[in-house]
């Protein structure tokens, strides 16, 4: 087997281009410095290019094109990541025609569609997420700690909303961002970066190779559990676990609406594939509080 090179990446991050409160140099210098491979800076509504290149980080273009429904102040804001141009935002009658209207529109201009933070404001959920065609990913881990990624009773959170787009049988690739705005003050409550990313395992360290690789689901998404390796066969999943400290970790293999089908302790995991699941993801838990997630194989019937 060759071995796994994953690159890693945060999907949605904001300068002084937009609300956040340091210039793209200086919020790319920060990724670079803590170990990032590539970035997709994300202003509101706008398509933030550096003027100079930096040695050894890959810049994705991106934006967060942000809309709303006519009638009201629901927000609707979907990541463009890769795309050739900027995004005007759409705002159209209801829910489901704004998200779809934007998704298309970062398509036609060349990008991939990631659909962000379905809590902020309690804006929208599976219901009208299934709806929808074309997106490629979804933020079920936003970092930013006004967005509600936990949700409460009566309000399923975004790993949950993820499973039921899942089990309705729509395709779509979660994502663990930062969404980060504050780069100088540091509290749990303010939205620093460094707390959600990908691990991509693309060919090569490309704009092409990271999003044919995101848009295809080669990649796993984390908040401080690295995985050595993951591989997968028609008959069984496999996982390794880099240790780090004394940590234990837990592996959940689950299916559809979030049910779980098995759960082991140790630096490896492995999952037999029944046939009769509707897919199968694995969620691994470190003792320090730390998550990866992997994506959805769909199992076929
Ligand atoms: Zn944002």
């Amino acid at each position: 087997m060759t071995q796994q090179r994953w690159f890693k990446g945060n999907l949605h991050t904001h300068t002084t281009k937009s609300d956040g409160d340091a210039d793209p140099e200086w919020v790319a210098n920060w990724f670079k410095e803590h170990g990032y491979d590539f970035l997709v800076l994300s202003d509101h509504n706008h398509r933030t290019i550096l003027d100079q290149k930096i040695e050894g980080l890959l810049m994705v273009p991106g934006e967060e094109v942000s809309a709303r429904i006519k009638m009201g102040e629901t927000p609707i804001h979907i990541n463009g990541i890769g795309v050739s141009r900027l995004v005007e935002p759409t705002d159209d009658d209801d829910i489901v025609s704004t998200i779809q209207a934007n998704v298309n529109a970062i398509r036609e201009a060349g990008g991939i569609a990631q659909i962000n933070h379905p809590n902020f404001h309690w804006a929208f959920d599976h219901t009208h997420i299934s709806q929808v065609r074309g997106a490629s990913l979804l933020e079920v881990h936003n970092a930013h700690p006004a967005v509600n990624s936990y949700g409460a009773p009566g309000k399923p959170g975004a790993e949950q909303i993820w499973d039921e787009v899942l089990s309705s049988g729509r395709v779509i690739f979660g994502t663990a961002t930062d969404d980060s705005h504050r780069y100088h003050d540091w509290l749990p409550s303010l939205a620093n970066p460094g707390r959600g990313w990908v691990m991509v395992n693309a060919k090569d360290l490309s704009v092409p190779g990271i999003v044919d690789a995101l848009a295809t689901g080669e990649f796993y998404f984390s908040t401080g559990v690295s995985l050595e390796s993951y591989t997968t066969s028609d008959t069984e999943i496999n996982l390794a676990i880099q240790e780090d400290r004394d940590f234990i970790y837990t592996t959940i293999f689950s299916g559809a609406h979030g049910n779980v089908l098995s759960e082991s302790v140790g630096l490896s995991a492995t999952y037999k594939i029944t046939g009769s699941e509707t897919y199968i993801r694995a969620t691994i838990h470190s003792s320090s509080g730390g998550k990866a997630w992997t994506q959805p194989v769909f199992v076929k019937g």
